[in-house]
């Protein structure tokens, strides 16, 4: 009888042992598997230009790791657990598609936000209000007429120059186009969408010009406005553009007025920090979208 209840006992105890360990290793899988699903899950990349544009980002990021690439600067982490990567990338066109063309090939992003400072060709915008890239341009590459000795120089009669036509020599009117990269559709939706939640202006959609330059020059600035239809400036955001084109990845750049030359708007570099808390709002409402 001793025998029997001790045998019964021990039989318990065993499935008991045996139930626990076979719901301990679902649980380990199961939760392996999401850890891995979170890690292969393709990072959004954010960048920017300046310090200034970068550092209030970085600093929401949760996890955050600082790493480095020639004088770029990548600091990888999450936003709602989703993995999210800010650049630092410098500024001008050359840092700027230089670090994105390493970031895409060391992170491989889902999608490119490019975001910071610029200054207005658009009267009717102010210092503080928000420029959506519906498309970016190259106000920084031109082709000069032929003039001789003392013939002086004349830029309002440069030609535009598409770096990336295939054909021609630069004589062929294919390389004279004005080339635009659209801003992705996704991107603009989720910005659109989350644009009540900036109060410090206007949020609005528009065509960016990007070259190293800064234009103080009015006339030079309204000549940009009618004809390559530009209303903003920044130095960064159509390099950019080009790279997420070649790699075929979604990319929108979004830019803060900074300055306005043409309706006196004083250069205000601390704009960048609402535009990145906005950015983080664009980027929040991304995630949901692409999460469902
Ligand atoms: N005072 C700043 C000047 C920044 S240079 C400094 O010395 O650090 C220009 C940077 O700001 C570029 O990254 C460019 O994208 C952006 N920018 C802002 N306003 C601009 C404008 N009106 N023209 C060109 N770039 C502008």
């Amino acid at each position: 009888m001793k025998n029997k209840k001790l045998k019964i006992y021990s039989y318990l105890a065993l499935i008991t042992i045996l139930l626990l360990s076979i719901l301990s290793g679902c649980g380990s899988s199961s939760q392996s598997k999401t850890v891995t699903k979170e890690k292969t899950k393709k990072p959004i990349l954010i960048e920017g230009a300046m310090p200034i544009e970068v550092k209030d980002f970085s600093k929401k990021l949760k996890n955050v790791k600082e790493e480095k690439s020639g004088t770029f600067v990548f600091y990888k982490g999450t936003i709602d657990n989703y993995p999210v990567v800010i650049a630092k990338t410098g500024k001008g066109m050359e840092n700027a598609a230089a670090a994105t063309a390493v970031a895409i090939e060391k992170y491989h992003p889902k999608a490119i936000i490019n975001q910071g400072t610029a200054g207005g060709h658009d009267p009717k915008l102010h210092v503080s209000d928000i420029v959506l890239g519906k498309r970016t341009v190259n106000i920084g590459s031109f082709k000069t007429e032929d003039k001789g000795k003392n013939q002086g120089i004349d830029p309002k009669q440069w030609k535009p120059m598409d770096l990336m036509a295939s054909e021609g020599s630069g004589s062929s009117s294919k390389s004279e186009n004005i080339r635009y990269y659209e801003g992705d559709k996704g991107l603009l939706s989720a910005a659109n969408s989350v644009k009540d939640k900036y109060t410090k202006g206007n949020v609005v959609e528009g065509t960016i010009g990007s070259g190293d330059i800064w234009d103080n020059e009015i006339d030079r600035i309204k000549w940009f406005h009618d004809k390559y239809g530009t209303t903003a400036e920044e130095m960064e955001g159509f390099a950019e553009a080009q790279m997420a084109n070649a790699y075929n990845i979604p990319f929108l750049d979004i830019r803060v007025l900074s300055n306005n030359k043409t309706n006196g708007g004083k250069y205000n570099p601390n704009t960048a920090v609402p535009c990145q808390d906005y950015v983080y709002d664009v980027v929040e409402k991304y995630i949901s979208d692409v999460k469902k």
